[in-house]
């Protein structure tokens, strides 16, 4: 029978739409309708487990999955000794310590004595101890913002994005005690097979993501000013010229950073540059 590689995502949540797609993306198709536990790839040797992002840790350690999606405070939290393989760049949060934003609250040190309420009390634990904090950790399951105003705690720990959760709730954030994003982990002992096709799917996720932060640039420039614009543009190499149908003039074409596009395509216009299109990539394999 042919060896599949088994990846646990979430189930239902904030990583479960980014995590299919990413699959997706990576030309892995499968059928994932709602409350579907488990589901099997059509063209990769891939079954999919859809689990709550607390478990996937726990599975993939005992290799009841080989591989995971998981946020990277879950990870900690759980404390499960897995393999983190690669950073996906979606999920992204921080937790962070909240008070009241009534609270005398100014330093670290402030939080000495204090009754914190968390989802996350291992990380929270080690946090403390790192900076010599002597507080008291209240573990709860959820709605940890309302802990204050409920009296059942004197500041949080919390994950934030935006932090407009914990403002509406009359609560300001005060320190990061850790970033996080999706990653992908792995069991520590895979098997041979599910190494290779594992590989095989961080070369797609790869080839996927680099694209998602790259775009195709293409413009039109006399030939007096090619170098100048060459010089601009990064490139994966040196850039395609070509040369127009109209006498002096030639068209150009690269690869720039999302990052770069403003500041780029600006700079292009102030040399001569005409005609500027940016398209999106769809995968890129470099
Ligand atoms: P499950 O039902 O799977 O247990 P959950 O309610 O525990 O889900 P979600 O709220 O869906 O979890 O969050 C999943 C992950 O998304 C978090 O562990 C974290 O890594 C990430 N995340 C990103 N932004 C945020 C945010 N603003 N608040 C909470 N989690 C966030
Ligand atoms: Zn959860």
């Amino acid at each position: 029978m042919e060896q599949k590689i088994k990846i646990a995502v979430q189930k239902s949540g904030r990583l479960y739409e980014d995590s299919i797609k990413l699959l997706k993306e990576c030309g892995i198709g499968f059928s994932n309708g709602m409350n579907k536990l488990r589901t099997e790839a059509q063209n990769f040797p891939m079954e999919i487990l859809f689990l709550r992002d607390d478990d996937i840790p726990q599975y993939v350690e005992d290799g009841v999955a080989d591989i995971g999606i998981v946020g990277e405070n879950i990870l900690a939290e759980t404390g499960k000794a897995l393999n983190l393989v690669e950073r996906l760049g979606f999920g992204k949060c921080r937790l962070s310590l909240a008070v009241p934003k009534s609270s005398a609250y100014e330093k670290l040190s402030d939080l000495n004595g204090m009754k914190i309420a968390t989802s996350y009390s291992r990380v929270l634990q080690g946090y403390l101890k790192e900076n010599k904090i002597q507080g008291e950790i209240h573990e709860i399951s959820g709605s940890v913002e309302i802990a204050p105003s409920i009296g059942l705690a004197d500041a949080v720990c919390d994950l934030v994005s935006s932090g407009s959760t914990l403002f509406a709730n009359g609560l300001r954030e005060v320190e990061t005690v850790m970033s996080s994003e999706a990653v992908l982990v792995a069991n520590r002992n895979l098997g041979s097979e599910q190494a290779a096709i594992l590989d095989k799917l961080l070369f797609r996720m790869r080839a996927v993501r680099k694209a998602r932060s790259n775009r195709y640039i293409l413009l039109n420039a006399p030939d007096e000013k090619l170098e100048t614009i060459c010089n601009i543009l990064p490139g994966m190499k040196s850039p395609t010229i070509l040369p127009l149908a109209e006498k002096g003039w030639s068209s150009v074409h690269s690869v720039i950073d999302e990052n770069d596009f403003w500041e780029i395509t600006e700079k292009l216009k102030e040399n001569g540059a005409e005609g500027i299109l940016v398209v999106p990539i769809e995968k890129m394999i470099i």
